[in-house]
């Protein structure tokens, strides 16, 4: 489909083209839904279906437990010069209405496109200084095989066994691979990877906003939004046996919605934070647990001159954390920042220490690769952003585990429940996106789709 027929398609689904070309007149307008609409999540899946509910003029309210908007989506100021992101950095992609608000926007998108360094042993080189080594393109090519794995299930590490990858480069799959799914290699089921690849439909490339952040860009999109958010209101219970439907927040105070689009991560849903009354039904509840969430850190770390390659992209190490990228590069010509990402096993260990320690051990880390005490004395300012305990968050995002049963677990997760109760979030996007802002969004937007067809 054409990008603007898909736009077109989009509206119409949602209703909106209809709206708002149809004559006060015409018998068969969809009718506007007039009840009273709760969403609960303000992160980039609630914010984007509260946008779409605000086009249709339709009655919503947004509550948020955390004390801000955004989510996975949260920028920090005063740590370098400019905005560094905690969370989502990357748009990924072109094909998406994230990408188009950034070019609606003016944002200069900044093409990721630097050289990627690859560390074995103490020696860090590029793809192509590193071809004459055998073990090095056997990694890369499971590298590749992993994302179209087709046979019995297996994990990434079983795949890695079993085809015998010599230790030393084991790491690289995991990072390129495991890491990026948002878990290690004994956790990730290669064929929900494959489905999910085979699915994608954004495009390729990534961009870095390169003069404000992701969330100023929502803000900016969703600005008649905002004002409907109720923040530090974490919902504790959604009892949807009777109309009205009953939200209790923490503080057991009530209010009333007639649908409820509920976007709030995976774990949440894991940790059984919320009490859904009746109880979700079975299926969905095995597609909760069917579906993998767990630790992830991203660490920032600011210094004062660039010690690595200019060319560079990221850089991929054996070490704690497996990719760093240069997140300064077309931001700054003055901060210097290494942005370090980290999930599944080795997220475990790094939460189990102290910001002070895990920095110090980077440091060691990185000097190892850049010379003794090259890094550790360019330092000037750092964060470690723990997701795991952020405790509306819970991790990382969500992958596919062995035997999950790929995007059908997913498509149950987001099975709206009695035309009352309906699912967003990243988790619930069944058409490979899970585990991105722009995936985020779509699913916003198909809840919103399910909901007002269901009204007409
Ligand atoms: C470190 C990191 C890096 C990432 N990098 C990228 C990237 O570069 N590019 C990319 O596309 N994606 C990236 N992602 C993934 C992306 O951030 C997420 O997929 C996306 O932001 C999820 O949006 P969401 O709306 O589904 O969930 P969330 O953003 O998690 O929003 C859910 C909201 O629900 C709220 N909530 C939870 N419980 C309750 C409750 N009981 N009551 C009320 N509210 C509640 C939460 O506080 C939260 O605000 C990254 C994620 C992480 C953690």
């Amino acid at each position: 489909m054409q990008r603007r027929d898909f736009i077109k398609h989009t509206l119409l689904a949602t209703g909106a083209v209809a709206l708002e070309n149809c004559q006060p007149k015409d018998p068969y307008a969809p009718r506007k839904y007039e009840g009273q609409i709760a969403i609960i999540g303000a992160g980039a899946a609630g914010l984007y279906a509260g946008y779409l509910l605000e086009q249709q003029g339709a009655n919503y309210t947004i509550y948020e437990a955390a004390e801000q908007i955004g989510g996975r989506i949260r920028p920090l100021k005063g740590l370098a010069d400019f905005e560094v992101e905690l969370g989502a950095e990357k748009i990924r992609g072109s094909r998406s209405t994230l990408y188009d608000w950034a070019k609606e926007s003016g944002a200069s998108l900044l093409p990721t496109s630097g050289t990627d360094y690859y560390q074995i042993g103490t020696l860090l080189r590029t793809e192509a200084q590193w071809n004459t080594d055998l073990d090095f393109r056997l990694a890369m090519l499971l590298s590749q095989q992993a994302r179209a794995y087709s046979g019995n299930e297996t994990t990434l590490a079983q795949l890695m066994e079993t085809t015998k990858l010599v230790a030393k480069v084991r790491h690289i799959p995991d990072a390129l691979i495991a890491n990026n799914y948002g878990t290690s290699a004994s956790r990730l089921g290669l064929l929900g990877v494959a489905e999910a690849e085979a699915t994608w439909s954004a495009g390729r490339d990534n961009y870095l906003l390169g003069n404000r952040s992701l969330l100023s860009l929502l803000e900016e999109k969703c600005k008649n939004v905002i004002p409907k958010v109720v923040l530090n209101k974490q919902i504790k219970r959604i009892d949807f046996t009777n109309s009205p439907i009953v939200l209790e927040d923490a503080q057991a105070q009530r209010r009333f919605a007639d649908k409820v689009i509920v976007t709030v991560p995976l774990s949440i849903l894991q940790a059984n934070d919320i009490q859904f009354t009746p109880s979700l039904p079975e299926a969905k509840l095995t597609a909760i647990r069917n579906i993998g969430m767990g630790a992830g850190i991203k660490v920032a770390l600011v210094f004062n001159r660039r010690f690595w390659e200019a060319n560079t992209g990221s850089i991929y190490t054996s070490g704690s954390v497996p990719e760093y990228w240069v997140s300064s590069a077309g931001r700054s010509t003055s901060s210097f920042v290494l942005s370090g990402f980290v999930t599944g096993e080795r997220a475990e260990v790094l939460s189990g220490q102290t910001s002070t320690v895990i920095i110090q051990n980077l440091l060691k880390e990185l000097d190892t690769i850049y010379g003794k005490g090259t890094a550790t004395a360019a330092l000037t300012n750092a964060k470690v952003m723990d997701w795991g305990k952020e405790p509306f968050i819970k991790g990382a995002y969500s992958f596919p585990i062995p035997n999950g049963g790929g995007l059908l677990t997913r498509q149950t997760l987001s099975q709206p429940i009695q035309r009352k109760v309906y699912f967003a979030g990243e988790a619930t996007h069944y058409g490979g996106h899970s585990g991105t802002v722009h995936g985020a969004m779509e699913s916003g937007r198909r809840a919103v789709e399910e909901l007002l067809r269901d009204v007409v």
